[in-house]
């Protein structure tokens, strides 16, 4: 499994379409202070689907996410960012060789997710990445303070990461998933045994 593209646009410094294409083996961004090398690698974090706008540099609100505009140039209505894997090794749970993530969000606050070109739910795409060190809570983006981070975290927070790593995060999120349906499922028992009582 290996990212092979990125597409952003309306994304923070990126108003226009910018593609970047990643070859093969180590890729270095370089350029100035203040250029936009960052916000790359947030638009890689964002596509997967981070939801705190506090991971992701200088931006307070999702909102902040979007082109906010310069002095010669308007803000943007909506930032939208695409990531192609490759998936020629088939990591990701999906019948293709290549797999598109598709993020965008609106200023009104509305969110669109697809999967190879099919929309899909922040959840579809948080389950196709879980256990491959990518997503949310994936390793594989180590920001500015995150060692730090990780050496002060409580060691619940620390045992989510090596859960990450090891592959079983998977589990616990399916059992956390069937936790959840069983106690909807005793709820609705509960208020059908209501209405039975009330109707002998
Ligand atoms: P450094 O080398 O200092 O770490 P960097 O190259 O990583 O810098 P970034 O942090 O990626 O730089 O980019 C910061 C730039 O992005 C700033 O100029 C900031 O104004 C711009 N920027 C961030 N969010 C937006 C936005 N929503 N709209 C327009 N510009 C934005």
């Amino acid at each position: 499994m290996r990212l092979k593209e990125l597409e952003i646009q309306g994304f923070k410094s990126f108003p226009d379409k910018t593609r970047l294409t990643i070859g093969e083996g180590i890729t270095g961004v370089v350029g100035p202070n203040g250029s936009g090398k960052s916000n790359i690698s947030d638009a890689i974090r964002w596509v997967m689907g981070e939801t705190s706008s506090k991971q992701l540099r200088g931006a307070g609100k999702m909102e902040d996410v979007i082109f906010g505009g310069t002095q010669t140039r308007g803000a943007m209505g909506y930032a939208s960012v695409s990531l192609t894997i490759d998936n020629s090794d088939h990591r990701l749970d999906m019948d293709a060789d290549e797999v598109v993530i598709g993020r965008r969000y609106y200023r009104s606050g509305e969110s669109e997710y697809s999967i190879n070109g099919q929309s899909v739910r922040l959840k579809d795409v948080y389950e196709l990445l879980l256990d491959t060190g990518l997503g949310r809570d994936g390793y594989a983006i180590v920001g500015q303070g995150r060692i730090a981070e990780i050496v002060a975290a409580k060691s619940g927070e620390r045992r989510e990461i090596f859960e990450e790593a090891s592959g079983i995060a998977r589990y616990r999120y399916r059992k956390n998933e069937a936790e959840r349906r069983l106690a909807a499922a005793e709820g609705n028992l509960e208020r059908l045994r209501d209405i039975l009582g009330e109707l002998e």
